[in-house]
């Protein structure tokens, strides 16, 4: 019997050829040097932060050089699937702005002419160049059952051999083509194997964009293609389906590096050109212990995309760091270049790391606030009002009816050339601000921060005496004068070097007023700008806040 007479056997309704998926996948029209790159995850429902790096590298190429970036499906895997699992992972995209210019755009949506875009509706187009490999003699069923596949393995164990369905050990090779037809009929179970040609003491170079030229053995193991399900595992896709999507690209997880020598034969087999590789360090993170381990979904709440849309940290400092563990030169470009934004650089492939980046949230924050202290108040308020909206209502209306009120809240200190810098996400924010709303601040079990004056007697005093001074209308240094009369009258010191030459004359400073001052309009000991503040207030609401100290 022909190999294409058990070709036919095995696929008997196949009726196109890989020439025919030529034509209708052609070569894309684009200009030189475009790159065509993709994300192809399992549908897990949502992304996670390694994952986001990759997308966003993937992404980022094609937008450099007018390519193409496509969402591919991956769901070969069932066990990884879940139910609704591709619209978490659009939406957690979505959310980044990684734009999806073709494949899977939602649920149940796919654009683009190189499709379907999602593996499990590609069933015809791989029998059909699993077909093609059968009749050339390059592929073959294997009906070993796995207690066969258990004693090789036993064997190979004992005598110190390399394990693997190979060589001698690769027996449903060298079954007759009758046989198999046979074992076929009979509805025996069986997966489809490659039938290597590979020397394993022969070396294949990868050439990798990251890591330069790398030599492995070449691959000489009869690796599954096809389950006995008919579900083709990772390797044999990858190399259909980046073939007729006109992959120009394959950025991957450092840990398909091994398994390029596989895909680069079967790539051979088809007379396919091999795409560029990059494999992607690990997204690492430093354990409570010391020791560097792999960023987990499981144990760290940092990992998933969706953390950074609860808290509220802008998509726009995630992007920025994630540039900066991409590129160990972009922090340094980034400062040098005010104005420019990440759609500005370059990414360069050279300039990623091999051993995997740290995870470093803390950086993270302060990029954020960095981030956040630029913008302005009105740009502030919105982005706070939409994060409210979907995670504090009640923060939501309170901004909402003191919009104006809020908006100078959040312009204090800002929109000046040396901001301040208080928010790396808002969430925080309200806990930041609470104490500025009449419906919060008297609402609250007030705790307050007095320090070196905490008499409540002597307190009052100071206040008592502060109060009828105060003009809501002063400037500022007129302002800090009032305060400083204060002291004069009371026994405080209000030149700080008289009282620090002697301390002993003095009752306490100028300090520790204002810090009464501070403490008894808001119960904090740091605020923002005290003047700002109590201009934000008006007299009247002053008044109030340092009765409610006589009442306690
Ligand atoms: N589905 C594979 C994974 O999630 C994709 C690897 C690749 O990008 O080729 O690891």
């Amino acid at each position: 019997m022909t190999n294409k007479e058990l070709a036919d056997i095995m696929y008997p309704n196949v009726n196109k050829t890989i020439e025919d998926y030529e034509l209708i996948y052609p070569e894309r029209n684009l200009k030189e040097g475009a790159v065509v790159s993709r994300f192809a995850p399992s549908p897990t429902g949502f992304v996670h932060m390694g994952s986001l790096l990759t997308a966003f590298i993937e992404n980022k190429f094609p937008k450099d050089t007018e390519g193409v970036f496509y969402l591919r499906i991956e769901d070969t895997d069932q066990k990884r699937s879940v139910e609704n699992g591709i619209q978490g992972i659009v939406n957690d995209l979505n959310n980044f702005n990684i734009e999806i210019s073709e494949g899977v755009i939602s649920e149940d949506k796919q654009i683009g002419n190189y499709g379907p875009y999602i593996q499990s509706e590609r069933k015809e187009i791989y029998e059909t160049f699993a077909k093609y490999l059968v009749e050339n003699d390059l592929a073959y069923p294997c009906f070993c059952s796995p207690e066969e596949l258990e004693e090789i393995r036993e064997v190979q164990e004992k005598k110190k051999e390399r394990i693997g369905y190979y060589g001698r050990f690769a027996v449903c090779r060298n079954i007759s083509n009758e046989e198999k037809a046979k074992k076929i009929k009979n509805k025996e179970a069986y997966v489809l194997r490659i039938k290597s040609r590979g020397d394993f003491e022969k070396k294949v170079p990868v050439n990798d964009l990251v890591r330069g030229k790398i030599e492995f053995p070449q691959n000489d193991i009869d690796h599954i293609l096809i389950k006995n399900d008919g579900i083709p595992v990772y390797h044999f896709a990858h190399v259909i389906d980046d073939h007729l999507m006109r992959t120009t690209h394959v950025l991957r997880g450092e840990e398909w590096m091994p398994s390029t020598p596989l895909h680069i034969e079967l790539f051979n087999m088809f007379g396919f050109k091999i795409p560029k590789y990059a494999h992607l360090g690990l997204v690492m993170k430093i354990d409570e212990d010391g020791s560097r381990r792999k960023l987990s979904k499981r144990k760290d709440p940092e990992a998933a995309v969706s953390y950074y849309h609860e808290k509220g940290i802008p998509v726009e400092a995630v992007k920025l760091y994630l540039m900066t563990i991409a590129n160990s030169n972009f922090e340094s470009w980034y400062d040098a270049n005010p104005g420019k934004t990440i759609d500005d650089f370059k990414l360069d492939f050279k300039k990623m790391s091999v051993s995997g980046s740290l995870y470093d949230l803390e950086k993270l924050l302060n990029i954020s606030k960095n981030y956040i202290s630029k913008l302005s108040a009105l740009e502030v308020y919105q982005n706070l009002y939409n994060w409210a909206k979907e995670f504090d209502l009640d923060f939501m209306n309170l901004i909402e009816k003191y919009k104006d009120f809020t908006i100078s809240v959040l312009n204090i200190e800002r929109e000046q050339k040396k901001p301040r810098k208080d928010y790396a996400s808002y969430s925080e924010i309200k806990k930041q601000v609470w104490y500025m709303y009449d419906e919060l601040f008297f609402n609250e079990e007030l705790n307050y921060e007095f320090d070196k004056i905490n008499d409540i007697n002597e307190i009052n005093k100071i206040l008592d005496i502060y109060v009828k001074k105060i003009d809501i209308n002063d400037d500022k240094e007129t302002w800090f004068n009032k305060i400083k009369e204060t002291c004069n009258e009371l026994g405080y010191a209000s030149d700080m070097k008289e009282y620090k030459a002697a301390p002993e004359n003095y009752k306490g400073n100028v300090a520790d007023i204002s810090n009464v001052i501070r403490v008894a309009l808001t119960t904090k000991a740091m605020t923002p700008d005290l003047y700002e503040i109590m201009k934000l207030f008006g007299l009247k609401r002053i008044e109030q806040r340092f009765n409610k100290i006589k009442e306690n």
